[in-house]
């Protein structure tokens, strides 16, 4: 039995992870559930899993938490995710959105439990602290990122295995057919459309502007222990190839699959055995499948992203935090999808590089949030 403190049980991948769980019953147990706001769905999932301890960061909507269980210990408040973590769990599933999940990663590699992590912010912003901690302490970091579960899949799930090249695909996101010069006017629905995935609003948006393809190459140079230029980044529109290593060689390895997080979420759990899931063959007869470059007059974000990467240091913090904060303006419609790449460019300019520690971080995540809102205000609303 594999016992889970499950981190934002209530989000996309949150509620997936659930899935698995109700499929597996005999093999996992929620230890423990955390979530921010969305109380009504989290009151029904403590009642639904009935954890050793549940948390909710948002102190505002503790009451409408209805009932909880007995035998159920609850926290809130800002610390509540780090009582999720103290907890007798074999492996933190850390499926939050946002800054908020590097800390829960932190004390878990303290607390020497592994993680399995979805949160790809905690290897954007901090993975050159995260991943050395890990390492040290004998903790594994597992992939649940499709791309890089992929990637992990290739690599035999030996994530210290010598490769020449990895090719991230990318589906474009929802905007990718839409001629260049209307991107100016689409609205944030017209953003949150994905033709293959469906995932949480930012991760949604990212998606559009490849600001999530930008993070997603940071995430497997920490994983993977690979430099930037043995990274390619593949467009793929069908979302069928999940990611790809290259071998000296010349092998290819692919994995290949429907469009769905269950899988990369249960083998998380689960490898290297591989256990059945229910209507998740794909049937590849009459597919085609497609590759090529990523057009950079269509994706400017991709850039600032890869700008910050080879700046290295606190950068990648702040594109992370700076991107929250864009997104949430776009989602609310106050600036125009175009403006995205604009925003970065000018946080990227303000911040400037200080050595990189956890305060460091904590610093640079509130200064970039406070950038945009400062340029927001100079540049206007809509
Ligand atoms: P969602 O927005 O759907 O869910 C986010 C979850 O995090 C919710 O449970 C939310 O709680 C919780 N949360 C947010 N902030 C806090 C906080 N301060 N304290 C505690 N809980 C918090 O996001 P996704 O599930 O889409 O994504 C989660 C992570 O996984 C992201 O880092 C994303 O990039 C990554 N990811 C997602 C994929 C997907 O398919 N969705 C694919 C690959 C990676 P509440 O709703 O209750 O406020
Ligand atoms: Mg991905």
């Amino acid at each position: 039995m594999i016992k889970i403190a499950l981190l934002g049980s209530t989000g996309s991948i949150g509620r997936q992870v659930l899935s698995v769980v109700r499929r597996y019953p005999d093999k996992f147990k929620i230890i423990t559930m955390a979530a921010g706001s969305n109380a009504v769905l989290f009151s029904e999932q403590i009642n639904e899993f009935k954890p050793k301890i549940a948390c909710l960061t948002n102190p505002e909507k503790v009451s409408q938490i209805k009932e909880i269980p007995l035998g159920t210990q609850f926290y809130y408040g800002e610390n509540a995710l780090l009582h999720a973590v103290d907890s007798e769990a074999d492996i933190v599933f850390d499926a939050v959105m946002g800054y908020a999940g590097l800390k829960a990663v932190k004390y878990a590699i303290e607390l020497k439990k592994n993680v399995a992590l979805a949160n790809k912010e905690t290897l954007v912003a901090g993975g050159s602290l995260i991943m050395p901690m890990a390492k040290e302490a004998g903790v594994n970091i597992i992939p649940v990122d499709s791309e890089h579960s992929a990637i992990f899949q290739c690599l035999n799930f030996n994530a210290n295995k010598q490769f020449k090249n990895i090719l991230i695909t990318a589906s474009g996101g929802a905007l990718r057919n839409v001629p260049i010069e209307e991107l100016e006017k689409v609205s944030a629905n017209d953003a949150l459309m994905h033709p293959n995935w469906n995932m949480g609003k930012k991760i949604t948006i990212d998606c559009a502007t490849m600001v999530n393809k930008g993070f997603e190459v940071i995430e497997a140079m920490w994983l993977f222990n690979a430099k930037r230029e043995n990274i390619k980044v593949v467009v793929h529109p069908e979302s069928i190839v999940h990611s790809l290593v290259e071998f000296d060689d010349g092998a290819i390895m692919a994995q290949m699959g429907v469009p769905s997080m269950e899988l990369p979420i249960q083998l998380a759990l689960t490898y290297p055995e591989r256990l059945p899931i229910e209507n998740h063959a794909l049937n590849l007869y009459g597919k085609t499948l497609n590759f090529s470059e990523i057009d950079k007059n269509r994706y400017p974000c991709f850039d600032v992203v890869d700008r910050a990467i080879k700046l290295g240091g606190v950068y990648p913090c702040a594109i992370s935090a700076a991107d929250e904060r864009i997104v949430e303006l776009f989602l609310q419609g106050k600036i125009k999808y175009t403006e995205i790449a604009i925003y970065l460019e000018k946080v990227l300019e303000k911040i400037e590089n200080i050595s990189v520690t956890f305060d460091s971080l904590e610093y640079v995540d509130r200064l970039s949030r406070i950038i945009v809102d400062e340029i927001y205000k100079i540049r206007g609303s809509l």
